[in-house]
């Protein structure tokens, strides 16, 4: 499971007390578990020994130097979706042969990017997007190792905004167009196809969709073999389900047990994507109350965290287990709404939780956050993004700084015309004040 544990009443990260980050670089900030992470990733790792495969750790969960380093380190490659993401991977040292490209959007300047690192391969999502490669490459004089993305039409029993692979989702290319799309993409000079490629939703606690969806995929390797088109690589994408309450996902080793018989006489290469499932747990994001409040119907527990640093409560309604830091046995349970100073009324990090009594000035530990958590932070409400921290065993390493008042307003500028406050009302004012 994860290294975040009571001793004594104290919430731990592996040997460092929680309220000890908190004193050194107060609050909000995210922390990761090292022995976790590794952990994770060596499951997923010896859990496919026997198949020839590629982990390509789904780093838009999170996308940390350090995490993305301590991976590269263990031999994960990155799945990434933008030029954003690749020019973070190459920085952290990920090999660029482990590195593939998802998303339905890409433009040239990215693939251009890519095929210039020397990238695995594009999980390509339409015919449109195949021809902008193939033209790109043939500008660049060279080849484009592809994998078509297909949508096996297979229900993961996720969150509709986390479920990708049916029929009416933006992603992928269709089971019935696939073979079509394989045929053109065969006929394209400049495109390489290595393999095919399925994801079809996140945090996904039942095997069997990825069973079916692996299914559906090979009889397509079949069909296509039989057209003399031979890939070199299957990649299943990413998605497995984690404990955020009381799920009860596969394992890894279930998983591989579940799908190694399948890939067994079929030469391929395996890609995996997880993302979720590494960090997941991983991580939390330590929180201190500021103030309660109550009304006749609601009491509320407002914490210094909010939407703009943990955003999966207020856009899928996510559930994310809520501990103090401090454990008072004596205290009594209450139903509250976890709340954050976003002025939005959908700022929440739980509602209608039974927790126990908290008073101000306490530390409370969001846990699971360790994907999908900084990276889809914002600085709405002008807050600056919370600082991320890395422990390993008592070592606490500052891996992302907070940010100040000045990161705030980087890069903006006031436009010339505006810069003399001349002829307005308050120019008087503003030239009193300078001197
Ligand atoms: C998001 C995503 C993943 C990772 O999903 P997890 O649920 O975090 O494992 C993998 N592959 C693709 C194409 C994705 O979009």
């Amino acid at each position: 499971m994860h290294d975040f544990a009571y001793r004594q009443g104290e919430l731990y990260c592996e040997d460092v007390p929680l309220s000890r980050i908190a004193k050194e670089i107060g609050t909000p900030f995210y922390v990761y578990s090292h022995a976790t992470l590794v952990r994770h990733f060596r499951a997923i790792d010896s859990a496919f020994q026997h198949v020839p495969h590629i982990i390509a750790f789904a780093m838009k969960s999170n996308s940390n130097l350090a995490i993305l380093r301590l991976m590269a380190r263990e031999g994960s490659g990155a799945d990434i979706v933008s030029g954003g993401e690749l020019y973070r991977a190459l920085k952290a040292g990920v090999p660029p042969e482990k590195i593939v490209f998802a998303g339905v959007g890409k433009n040239r300047e990215e693939i251009r990017y890519a095929l210039k690192s020397g990238i695995l391969m594009f999980n390509v999502e339409s015919s449109d997007e195949l021809r902008a490669i193939d033209d790109v490459a043939a500008e660049m004089r060279t080849k484009a190792r592809v994998a078509l993305r297909v949508n096996p039409d297979v229900d993961p029993k996720t969150h509709p905004y986390i479920s990708t692979g049916m029929k009416k989702s933006k992603f992928g290319i269709s089971a019935d167009r696939a073979l079509e799309e394989f045929k053109l993409a065969s006929s394209l000079k400049h495109i390489d196809v290595a393999g095919v490629h399925k994801h079809i939703g996140s945090q996904l606690t039942d095997i069997t969709p990825f069973v079916d969806a692996l299914k559906k995929i090979l009889e397509l390797v079949e069909q296509l073999k039989g057209r003399g088109i031979n890939l070199r690589y299957i990649n299943i994408g990413g998605g497995l389900g984690i404990t955020y309450s009381d799920e009860t996902p596969p394992e890894p080793k279930d998983l591989s047990a579940a799908l190694s018989p399948l890939l067994r006489d079929l030469k391929c290469t395996l890609i995996m994507e997880p993302g979720r499932v590494i960090v997941g747990n991983a991580g939390a994001l330590v929180t201190k109350v500021l103030y309660q409040k109550a009304s006749d119907v609601k009491r509320f527990v407002i914490v210094d965290a909010a939407m703009n640093d943990l955003l999966r409560p207020s856009l899928y309604g996510a559930f994310h287990e809520i501990k103090p830091v401090r454990e008072t046995p004596a205290a009594k349970s209450v139903t509250v709404d976890v709340v954050g100073p976003v002025c939005e009324s959908g700022d929440f990090l739980a509602k209608d939780r039974a927790m126990p009594e908290v008073k101000a000035g306490d530390l409370l530990a969001v846990m699971s956050a360790g994907a999908y958590g900084f990276v889809m932070s914002s600085n709405y409400n002008s807050r600056p993004r919370v600082p991320e921290v890395l422990v390993k065993g008592r070592e606490i390493h500052v891996i992302r700084q907070r940010e100040s008042l000045a990161d705030l307003v980087r890069g903006e500028a006031i436009p010339a015309f505006l810069k003399s406050k001349a002829g307005t009302p308050s120019a008087k004012t503003t030239k009193k004040r300078k001197q």
